[in-house]
């Protein structure tokens, strides 16, 4: 009895009403929890697996000598490499792939590098609506290391202390 009289007075105050309102008031001046994305984006761990680059030395010159341990070590066999001499007697890659829709961001690629060529930047928003577009080849990578090379070198310099 006393229950179904609380309930009808609590209706007929518009309690439930007053107090919605009062819980909407109190968050519309609160700072929101969400971003207005994508102009505006969340902070990026120095240590996040975003899209692949391969670096260039500051002289221009490739880093990646063509050792292949990022292509033994990739555990779902996205990487592809061929390689030969050049007339200096150094190695370079003819061929540097990665099937981006077989990769899963493990990182062992970078981890494996012992020059620091093959590195999973901090881009992520590299979708595409073909395949096709995901298959990168060497000239896609070198441009990528172009694009995001003060990025990366900043990372790389972040997190040297815990490699
Ligand atoms: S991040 Fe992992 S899966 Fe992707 S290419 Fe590198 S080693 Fe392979
Ligand atoms: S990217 Fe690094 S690990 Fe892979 S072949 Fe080149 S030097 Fe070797």
């Amino acid at each position: 009895m006393i229950w179904q009289l609380d309930r009808t007075a609590r209706s007929f105050l518009l309690i439930e009403l007053v107090s919605g309102f009062a819980l909407t008031l109190k968050y519309f001046f609160k700072k929101p929890v969400t971003i207005n994305y994508p102009f505006e984006k969340g902070p990026l761990s120095p240590r996040f697996r975003g899209e692949h680059a391969l670096r260039r030395y500051p002289n221009g010159e490739e880093r990646c000598i063509a050792c292949k341990l990022c292509e033994a070590i990739c555990p779902a066999q996205a990487i592809t490499i061929e390689a030969e001499a050049r007339a200096d007697g150094s190695r370079r890659t003819t061929r540097y792939d990665i099937d981006m829709t077989k990769c899963i961001y493990c990182g062992f690629c970078q981890e494996a590098c012992p020059v620091d060529a093959i590195v999973e930047g901090p881009n992520f928003e590299f979708a595409a609506e073909t395949r096709e577009e995901l298959f990168y080849n060497k000239d896609k990578l070198l441009a990528n290391g172009e694009r995001w090379e003060s990025a990366i070198a900043a990372n790389l310099q972040a997190d040297a202390a815990y490699r």
